[in-house]
C-alpha cells in the first residue's frame, strides 16, 4: 500500500536528521517561544502549535533523547514521570471526558521532531485505528 501524505513525507525526511539538535531543544533552552504550560526539573509541557484537536499539547524531557526507541534502563523513571506529568496537566487542561496519549516514532510511526515526546490530545470525541 503507497501512502503518500504531507505528514508522512516530512516525517520520513526529518527521520534524516535524527541525533541533531532540534527545534525542542530552542524551546527548552527558551531561545524560541512556546506556550509552556508545566515545567519541572525532568521535564516541559507546552502547546502544540499545528494542534489535532481542541487541547493538544506535548510532554517533552529535558534529557535529548530522540525517541521511544532510544531509551535504556536508565531512562525507565523518566518515562513514568513523562506520563505522570500527562496526567497532570490533560486534569489542569479540564480533559475529564478523556484525551488521548500518543508517542509517534521513527519513519513508520510518521515522527517529525527527533526528541522524545508524549502528544496529549483531547476536547473532542478521538476515532480508532489512527491514520
Ligand atoms: P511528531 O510528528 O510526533 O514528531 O510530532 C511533532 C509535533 O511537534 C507536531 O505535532 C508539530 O505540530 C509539533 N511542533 C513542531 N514544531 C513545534 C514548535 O515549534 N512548537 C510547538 N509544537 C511544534
Amino acid at each position: 500500500e503507497h501512502v503518500c501524505t504531507d505528514e508522512v513525507s516530512k516525517a520520513k525526511a526529518a527521520s534524516k536528521s535524527a541525533g541533531q539538535p532540534t527545534i525542542f531543544s530552542k524551546i527548552l533552552d527558551k531561545s524560541i517561544p512556546a506556550d509552556i504550560i508545566y515545567e519541572d526539573s525532568q521535564c516541559i509541557a507546552f502547546r502544540d502549535v499545528t494542534p489535532q484537536a481542541p487541547v493538544h499539547f506535548l510532554v517533552i524531557p529535558r534529557k535529548p533523547i530522540p525517541g521511544i526507541s532510544d531509551v535504556t534502563q536508565e531512562d525507565e523513571e523518566l518515562l513514568g514521570h513523562l506520563l505522570f506529568v500527562a496526567s497532570q496537566v490533560a486534569k489542569d487542561e479540564k480533559l475529564e471526558k478523556g484525551y488521548r496519549v500518543v508517542i509517534n516514532n521513527g519513519p513508520d510511526g510518521s515522527q517529525s521532531v527527533y526528541h522524545l515526546h508524549v502528544h496529549v490530545m483531547g476536547g473532542r470525541q478521538m476515532t480508532w485505528p489512527p491514520g
